[in-house]
């Protein structure tokens, strides 16, 4: 459900949180980023509070635990509304599992009906390994419990006028066999590579993908522009996404993707990925084609530049190793070495979506973000003991 965003990789931190506390045993999973959970363990803290992982999720726990909130109608309810930033939280007591959305609506998480059961996941892709039903999305600001009496459902947060969904759920990080904030991925994906290829056309002679990012959008750009797609890239499947790997990535870009000489020497070929975050794997990956001979190399991206910090639960850097912070897209084409370089603008990127920015977060590519964040959300603040 959730890869890491705040907090190192400490054997504590591995979710679910089990505990015990007052009401019983629960189990916490929680995908997202809370924007005041250093303020709340702080407090926490100095009223003599134990903290046992340096993650973000803890705070849920310390608030469900508290008298203040217990003493409520609804505890949990009344723990919600004191977190501040993203979360798809599940709980699991001994009797029923609770489902939570935050009220922006950031992270996604469907239900899916199993028999007499449920099944609560992020991605809907999930239930159709176990030809589970998807019934809806949590709604944000909702809380959802299944038990014996079946599904019951609350709020805890009035309707927003506004939505945050993450839009870079659609471009890269859901799967593409998933429906997200209730749209077909790859469907997404493919109608960005077609407005790609409006906005930003290319003479050349074939398109590939990055694989497996690109994939889909690739085959939307070849279908619009009339190009024939083939595999530029053979990606080997037994090393890990490179992202997930901590330390330098560099070296384990070379080796996931092998350049198919045959396919590209001596063409132009226009190169299809869906975003570019550091420039550090794409920088690679584009030399090795030239490499592998080919005569041109016309890149486009599924996303507009991605130009500032996610606080709301993608593991960006911070903008100062954002490639394209700083510079003109002229300045990261010269980076990347690539003879032209086009990427998909917010509006074509809100079309793809079939939505407004009013659904959708896209502080990366615009600054605008759709919640305050007062504290300082380096991913290891946590660790660090004042
Ligand atoms: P780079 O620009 O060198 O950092 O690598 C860009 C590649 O990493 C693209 O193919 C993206 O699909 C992938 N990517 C997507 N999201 C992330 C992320 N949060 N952090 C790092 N890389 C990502």
């Amino acid at each position: 459900m959730r890869y890491s965003t705040t907090g190192t990789q400490r054997i504590q931190n591995i979710q679910p949180l089990v505990i015990e506390y007052s009401q019983g045993i629960v189990a916490v999973a929680h995908n997202g980023n809370l924007t005041n959970a250093r303020t709340i363990r702080s407090d926490y803290e100095a009223r003599g509070s134990i903290f046992q992982t340096s993650t973000d999720s803890e705070a849920f726990i310390h608030l469900m635990a508290d008298p203040r909130n217990l003493a409520t109608p609804d505890p949990l309810g009344a723990a919600l509304r004191e977190v501040r930033g993203s979360f798809a939280i599940l709980l699991m007591t001994q009797d029923r599992l609770v489902a939570a959305r935050d009220r922006l609506g950031f992270r996604p998480l469907s239900i899916a009906k199993l028999g007499t059961g449920w099944m609560v996941a992020s991605e809907t892709c999930a239930f159709d390994l176990f030809e589970a039903e998807h019934v809806r999305d949590v709604d944000p600001g909702e809380i959802v419990e299944f038990s014996a009496e079946g599904l019951v459902s609350r709020r805890f947060a009035p309707p927003p006028k506004k939505l945050a969904q993450c839009v870079f759920e659609h471009i890269y990080f859901a799967r593409p066999d998933s429906r997200i904030f209730g749209r077909s991925v790859h469907k997404v994906r493919y109608r960005l590579g077609e407005i790609l290829a409006k906005e930003h056309p290319a003479d050349a002679d074939i398109v590939v993908a990055i694989p497996d990012s690109g994939n889909s959008a690739a085959m939307g750009f070849a279908q619009a522009s009339g190009l024939r797609l083939d595999r530029g890239f053979i990606r080997n499947y037994y090393v890990g996404r490179t992202f997930i790997m901590p330390g330098d990535r560099s070296n384990t870009v070379e080796v996931k993707l092998n350049a198919v000489r045959e396919v590209v020497q001596g063409k132009r070929v226009v190169v299809v990925d869906d975003s570019i975050v550091r420039g550090t794997t794409s920088r690679a990956r584009l030399n090795s084609l030239r490499k592998a001979g080919a005569k041109e190399l016309h890149l486009r991206i599924s996303a507009p530049p991605i130009r500032h910090g996610c606080y709301f639960g993608i593991d960006f850097p911070d903008s100062s190793k954002l490639v394209a912070a700083n510079r003109t897209v002229e300045q990261v084409r010269d980076y990347l070495g690539v003879d032209s370089l086009g990427y998909v603008s917010v509006d074509g990127l809100m079309d793809a979506v079939s939505g407004t920015r009013n659904e959708f977060c896209t502080a990366c590519f615009t600054g605008d973000y759709p919640e305050k964040v007062e504290e300082d959300m380096d991913k290891q603040a946590m660790e660090r003991r004042n």
